[in-house]
C-alpha cells in the first residue's frame, strides 16, 4: 500500500490528513498558526501537523509517497512559486522547493480552492459531472475551475480567481486594490464591513455587540447564524447581499463558461446554507442563460474541512502515483 498526505494552509490554522491510494483517510491532525506570520515560523507547524498526522495513521514518514499543499494563494504550480498571500503577507516563495527539503520528499503546492473543488469534484456530490466550478465563501471568496476532470489554473494561474470578479463598478474597495469586488462584497469582511457602514451612517444597532462583542476584527460564520436567528437586521441584509452577490457570480460563470454543476463551500456557505442557497438559485433563474437556469445544479459542499487537503493529497496521488 502506498500513502500521501495532503495539507491546507489557511491564514489561521493548519489542517492535514493522510490517505491510501484509495483515498480512504487515515487520520486528520488540526493546529493553530497564531498571529506571528514569519513563514519558517509558520512552516515549522505545519510540519508538525503533518508529523503528528503520520504517527496517528500507524505508518512512518518513508511510508509517504508525497505531499500535496494548499495554500491562500494563486500559486505558479510550473515553478511552484506561491505568488501573493494577503492573509499571510507572503509573495514570491518558492515553497515547493522549501517544503520538499523539510519533509524529504516530493510536494506539490496548488491554491487552496483550486485543491478543495479538486477535492469536491473527486470526492463529494460533484463527481458526476465533467465540468465544474467551486465557489467557496469564507474570509474571502475563493474559486477553482475543473473542465474535462481537470483543474484548469490559466496563463497567469488565476483561473480561479473568482474572488476579485468586479461585479459592482465603483463598489466596494477590495483587499486587492480594485473596487466592487465579489469579495468585498460577498467574503465575511465584505459582510462586516457592510454592518459597519449602516452602522455609521444610519445609528443602528446590531446584536452581534452582545453575541459576538469582538466582531469588528473577527466574527464566525455560527455567530453569524446565532445574530440571524435572533432577527438582527443588520446581519440578515449584509449575508443576504452577500448571497445575492454569489449568485450573480454563479450567473457570471454559468454565461461565460457554461460548467456542468456550481460547488458552493467554505464556512460562510456551509453553516449559512439554508440562507444563501434559496437567493443563489433565484439569481440564477433571474440571470443565467442557461436553458433550465431553474434547474441548475448547484451542490453544497460536503466534505467541510476535509475538502482541501484531500483534494490537495488526491492531486499527488494523481501526479506521482501513475507513474
Ligand atoms: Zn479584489
Amino acid at each position: 500500500m502506498t500513502y500521501y498526505a495532503g495539507i491546507d494552509l489557511g491564514g489561521t490554522k493548519t489542517y492535514c490528513v493522510v490517505i491510501d491510494e484509495k483515498g480512504n483517510i487515515l487520520a486528520r491532525e488540526k493546529m493553530k498558526i497564531g498571529t506571528d506570520k514569519n513563514m519558517n515560523h509558520i512552516l515549522d507547524i505545519v510540519v508538525e501537523c503533518y508529523k503528528a498526522a503520520v504517527s496517528r495513521s500507524n505508518i512512518t514518514e518513508d511510508d509517504v509517497s508525497a505531499v500535496g499543499m494548499a495554500v491562500p494563494s494563486a500559486v505558479n504550480t510550473e515553478k511552484q512559486i506561491l505568488l501573493n498571500a494577503p492573509n499571510l503577507g507572503w509573495k514570491n516563495i518558492k515553497i515547493g522547493e522549501i517544503m520538499a527539503d523539510k519533509l524529504k520528499k516530493p510536494v506539490f503546492v496548488d491554491n487552496d480552492v483550486n485543491l478543495g473543488t479538486f477535492g469536491e469534484y473527486t470526492f463529494g456530490k460533484a463527481k458526476e459531472y465533467k465540468n465544474v466550478y467551486g465557489i467557496f465563501v469564507g474570509t474571502g471568496v475563493g474559486g477553482g475551475y475543473i473542465h474535462g476532470g481537470q483543474l484548469v489554473r490559466g496563463a497567469s494561474f488565476t483561473a480561479g480567481e473568482i474572488g476579485h470578479m468586479i461585479i459592482k463598478q465603483g463598489g466596494t474597495m477590495c483587499n486587492c486594490g480594485n473596487q466592487g469586488c465579489l469579495e468585498a462584497i460577498a467574503g465575511k469582511v465584505g459582510i462586516i464591513k457592510h454592518i459597519e457602514r449602516k452602522i455609521e451612517e444610519k445609528g443602528k444597532t446590531t446584536k452581534l455587540d452582545e453575541i459576538a462583542p469582538n466582531w469588528r476584527n473577527s466574527v464566525g460564520a455560527s455567530a453569524l447564524h446565532k445574530a440571524i436567528k435572533s432577527k438582527d437586521k443588520l446581519t440578515i441584509k449584509a449575508v443576504e447581499r452577500s448571497a445575492e452577490a454569489i449568485g450573480v457570480a454563479c450567473s457570471n460563470v454559468i454565461n461565460t463558461i457554461g460548467v456542468d454543476a456550481i460547488i458552493l463551500g467554505g464556512g460562510i456557505i456551509e453553516e449559512l446554507s439554508d440562507i444563501y442557497l434559496p437567493i443563489i438559485r433565484l439569481t440564477i433563474q433571474e440571470c443565467s442563460m442557461a436553458n433550465g437556469g431553474s434547474n441548475f445544479p448547484v451542490i453544497i459542499s460536503e466534505l467541510g474541512d476535509d475538502a482541501v487537503a484531500l483534494g490537495a493529497a488526491w492531486q499527488v496521488v494523481e501526479i506521482y502515483g501513475k507513474k
